[in-house]
């Protein structure tokens, strides 16, 4: 092992440039009997790969691989060159070049040596050193560097450094090891073939080491950045940069496997442990006597178990040191986690009730009440145990009662070895996985009920047929990859090339080979895949993204309950969009249920009962088969338009997120589009869609259609809603940040194009473009220039131009844009969030972020009242435009349309039917009264009755 002493050190070296520089360090290591004079070209040759500039005026060159011939003997020195040498293109200066000769990796561990190297305060010291104990003084180090799963991704979209350099920072931020993420990216340097590295050192941000890891899976590239604060553990740095630098580290990179990564990193995956959190009642934090308890407590079960106190690192909870160093303080959230497949996992609940009860301290009782994880992603039901009988409260999403099966949807990860010694064994086994698999595919294809099903498994039978795909993972195999291995990289490989041809039926196959793909890996490694049951089933998700619509098949899918989620969340909405009862945001303890429970829940009034009894099943059935009754009743009038008694029409339209869905719509009664959310139509591609694909999902929409009207809104992409193959810069607040029209005018061919896509798809069909989130007149105008350059070349003499009304200060200005816009619409979703600050998506607050809040019944009234006094229309296609409650008030302030999912157009329909206008503005009228959302809704429901 290499070690520094006085001894290595040669002071008073004099260059004028890097090139001489590398002169004198080779004539040194010469004379000193370490290398030859050749080394001096190894020594060139690595910085010009990558300059070996550390940080804090020190250097390590050393040289190539192939230069190791030039070695004599393993050896380092330290030579000081007083005035400084510039290094890079930055030009930073160099005071201290550790050179290394080293015949095999030995020179990694010379880092080790360099403690306080990357510390803010040791430029100084080194630079203006005189003597080799200066150095050596300056030389000296202490501890703590963050490395955990949780700020490791290896499923980062983008390749722009800038934006993988930001998202790095957030996942830092968010574990506190920086305050801030104004932080100006620097150059990486570049540590392998798979591996750049940023050092963040000296910057009044930050506020702990840590270590972020940004794996692009189609570049297999990595970013590594390191936040140094001036206590930096020097040792474990230099191991991570042992790690960093190695080939096997630059493979796992490139392998994209997650595991390969982390266990490269010493670091043992936890996404797939149970955890549990606690809010800590005691006055005096964790000190002494509960930390012991608690750690006692942790000792008597089996297995790891850790905590971490508000999202932070995770340590044992099982070392009274560990636990004690958490330093967590009355009101904090302790979230404890288990081993899987480990007695572990029955001490969650024992803790939680531990620390609830005071650890041995007395609490009161009401600080003892858990509370939700801090992070967005929970809900407030995370410790709520659930009691067989007993009803949960979850958020109501979308109505109806379902009982059924539980079916618990996870993502699962696969271990399974990256290398093998034998390749003609590793290349037998997957042949025969291959023959497996395709034996199983023409099962599938004889007993499929339906051609199209039995289409898509006769193709996959086709593409495992295909010679390329038979034999393309031989060449990994051939490298020393186990067969699992070799076979995933491949398909991922295959996959993503399709997929990045911008063909569409290419980019379908590529989907087609990952599914073929994942059966022979599940073969391969002797696991059986997680089929859904055939009975209708109750869904258990971490969360319903929108994408999720295409795998749904409706008939199957009795009820779904998310883990996270609130009310107007896109997975809401999604599951309201399929008619299929659902609740959100019933916290991550409905992941734990076990496969096959009885589950009954309803999705309207929001709660769910594990194992009910049979008489509770029967109660609810007999409320469903009434309202049942009163939709069969409302579906019979369905194409009748919404007419109040007193002879006011009301237009009730769809909204909509798949073009495919157009025809049903109509079916149920839709009166027109009120709302096209062309982002999720975009969504259904694996890439930005061309003018021309746009073109053919319009037309399909105006043709189902018939000649009723479509309102389309232009993409509103950002806050919660992305688009896989668009990244975007992560936002300290994103739903204030760039998203819907700001992004668009950001990117105006984007919007340009689609707007091209949708004149042309209309051929002069009614059409009305609205455009999402605006704030200002000057992005309406903006907006509105982009429409007109197009309409310059394609005109059309049956359009009308809107804007969503979204944004508190355009319903504020809706006098002034009365004039200029030909409509509204009102997204009472977006409108309510920002008026009120509530998060849509919050799993604790949205339940309060109530649309029927008469501030925004004021907004609405307001808007109404200028756009007809300049002859214009307003519509709501927010949630609240089917709420019950709301649609009485919603037409006594004068809406003129109402937009909603397909399933509720009926019964609004005849809601609508039974009022009379003048009832609808009184009523609308107190309610503007009222002074609070529950306020409005007693008034409507008493009202109603
Ligand atoms: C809304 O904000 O009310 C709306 C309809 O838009 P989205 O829900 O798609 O953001
Ligand atoms: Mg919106």
């Amino acid at each position: 092992m290499l070690t520094l002493t006085t001894a290595d050190v040669r002071m008073n070296a004099q260059a004028s440039d890097k090139q001489q520089a590398l002169q004198v360090l080779a004539q040194i290591l010469q004379d000193d009997g370490l290398a030859t004079a050749d080394y001096l070209h190894g020594l060139m040759a690595r910085e010009s790969q990558a300059a070996t500039y550390l940080g804090q005026g020190i250097a390590i060159p050393h040289g190539t691989p192939e230069s190791r011939e030039a070695i004599i003997q393993t050896g380092v020195r330290l030579v000081h060159f007083a005035d400084g040498v510039a290094w890079n293109d930055a030009g930073d200066k160099v005071y201290l070049a550790v050179v290394i000769a080293a015949k095999s990796d030995e020179h990694l561990q010379i880092l080790q040596k360099l403690t306080h190297a990357l510390q803010g305060d040791v430029a100084d010291g080194i630079a203006k050193a005189t003597n080799a104990d200066e150095i050596m003084a300056a030389l000296g180090g202490t501890s703590s560097l963050l490395i955990q799963e949780s700020l490791i991704d290896t499923q980062v979209g983008s390749e722009q450094y800038d934006e993988v350099f930001l998202q790095s920072l957030s996942r830092l931020k968010a574990h506190h090891a920086i305050s801030s993420r104004a932080i100006t990216a620097p150059k990486p340097t570049v540590l392998s073939q798979a591996v750049s590295c940023v050092i963040l050192e000296n910057q009044p941000q930050i506020l702990t080491s840590a270590f972020a890891l940004s794996v692009n899976p189609n570049s297999k590239q990595a970013l590594a950045v390191i936040t140094a604060d001036k206590k930096i553990n020097t040792d474990k740095l230099s191991w991570l940069y042992d790690v960093l630098m190695s080939d096997a580290f630059a493979q796992a990179v490139q392998s994209g496997e997650k595991e390969a990564i982390l266990s490269q990193l010493g670091i043992q995956s936890q996404s797939d442990w149970q955890s549990l959190s606690v809010v800590l009642p005691n006055e005096h934090g964790l000190h002494a006597r509960p930390a012991t308890a608690l750690s006692e407590l942790a000792k008597s079960f089996d297995g790891d178990i850790r905590v971490q106190v508000d999202g932070g690192a995770f340590v044992s909870a099982k070392s009274l040191t560990r636990l004690l160093s958490l330093g967590a303080v009355k009101g904090q959230t302790l979230t404890f986690i288990a081993q899987p497949d480990t007695d572990a996992q029955n001490a969650l609940p024992k803790l939680v009730e531990a620390v609830q009860a005071g650890l041995g301290e007395s609490v009161s009782a009401t600080s003892a009440i858990p509370v939700a994880k801090k992070q967005t992603d929970q809900s407030d039901n995370n410790q709520v145990a659930l009691v067989d009988g007993e009803k949960i409260r979850a958020v109501a999403a979308s109505t109806g009662l379902a009982v059924g099966e539980s079916y618990v949807s996870k993502a699962v990860k696969y271990n399974y070895p990256m290398t093998a010694q034998n390749p003609a064994e590793q290349m037998t086994q997957l042949q025969t996985a291959i023959n497996a698999v395709k034996d199983d595919l023409r099962q599938l294809v004889a007993s499929a009920k339906n051609a199209d099903i039995a289409q898509i498994f006769t193709a996959h039978i086709a593409l495992l047929e295909d010679e390329e795909v038979m034999f393309g993972a031989k060449d990994g195999i051939d490298d020393g990859l186990s067969a699992p291995a070799a076979w995933h990289a491949f398909i991922e490989e295959l996959a993503a090339a399709q997929a990045s041809l911008g063909n569409h039926l290419l980019a379908e196959r590529a989907a087609d080979l990952r599914d073929v793909g994942h059966k022979v890996l599940l073969k391969l490694i002797g696991k059986t895949e997680q089929t859904a049951p055939q009975n209708p089933y109750v869904l258990i998700k971490e969360d319903l993204l929108p994408s999720d619509v295409a795998n749904l098949d409706p008939t199957k899918v009795a009820g779904i309950i998310t883990a996270v989620g609130g009310s107007s969340s896109h997975s809401a909405i999604v599951a309201r969009a399929l008619g299929i009862p659902a609740l959100v945001g019933a916290g991550q303890q409905v992941l734990s249920l076990e496969n096959g429970t009885q589950i009954l829940l309803d999705g309207g009034e929001g709660w769910f009962v594990v194992n009910p009894e049979q008489s509770l099943i029967e109660e609810c059935q007999q409320a469903q088969s009434l309202r049942r009754e009163q939709k069969r009743q409302a579906m019979q009038h369905a194409h009748e338009p919404a007419i109040t008694l007193d002879g006011h029409r009301v237009e009730v339209a769809v909204n909509l997120g798949n073009v495919a869905d157009t025809a049903t719509a109509v079916a149920n009664g839709a009166e027109g589009v009120g709302l096209l959310r062309t982002e999720l139509v975009f969504m259904s591609h694996h890439q930005v869609p061309d003018i021309d694909q746009q073109i053919a999902d319009y037309e399909q929409v105006f043709d189902a259609l018939d000649g009723r009207p479509l309102v389309v809104r232009v993409l509103d992409i950002g806050g919660d809603k992305a688009l896989p193959y668009l990244p975007m810069a992560a936002e300290e607040n994103p739903f204030l940040g760039l998203r819907g029209i700001r992004l668009l005018l950001s990117r105006p061919e984007l919007l340009r194009s689609q707007l091209t896509a949708l004149i042309k798809a209309s051929k002069r069909r009614d059409l009305r473009i609205m455009f999402p989130m605006i704030g200002r007149l000057e992005e309406w105008r903006a907006a509105r220039a982009i429409l007109d350059e197009v309409l310059a070349g394609h005109p059309h003499d049956n359009l009308q131009v809107g804007i969503m009304l979204e944004v508190p200060s355009a319903a504020v200005m809706a006098p002034i844009f009365a004039k200029e816009v030909d409509f509204f619409s009102v997204g009472t979703n977006d409108l309510t969030q920002y008026v009120l600050a509530i998060d849509r998506g919050h799993p604790l607050l949205s339940k309060d972020a109530d649309g029927l809040h008469p501030s925004i019944l004021t907004l609405i009234a307001q808007t109404v009242e200028a756009a007809h006094a300049h002859g214009k229309w307003v519509g709501v296609c927010g949630e609240l435009a089917s709420d019950p409650a709301a649609v009485p008030i919603l037409v006594g302030l004068g809406v003129d349309e109402l937009s909603m999912s397909s399933s509720s157009i009926a019964l609004t329909k005849a809601k609508i039917r039974a009022l009379t206008l003048t009832d609808a503005q009184s009523l609308a009228k107190q309610a503007l009264q009222c002074d609070s959302a529950m306020a409005v809704r007693e008034l409507s429901l008493t009202v109603a009755r």
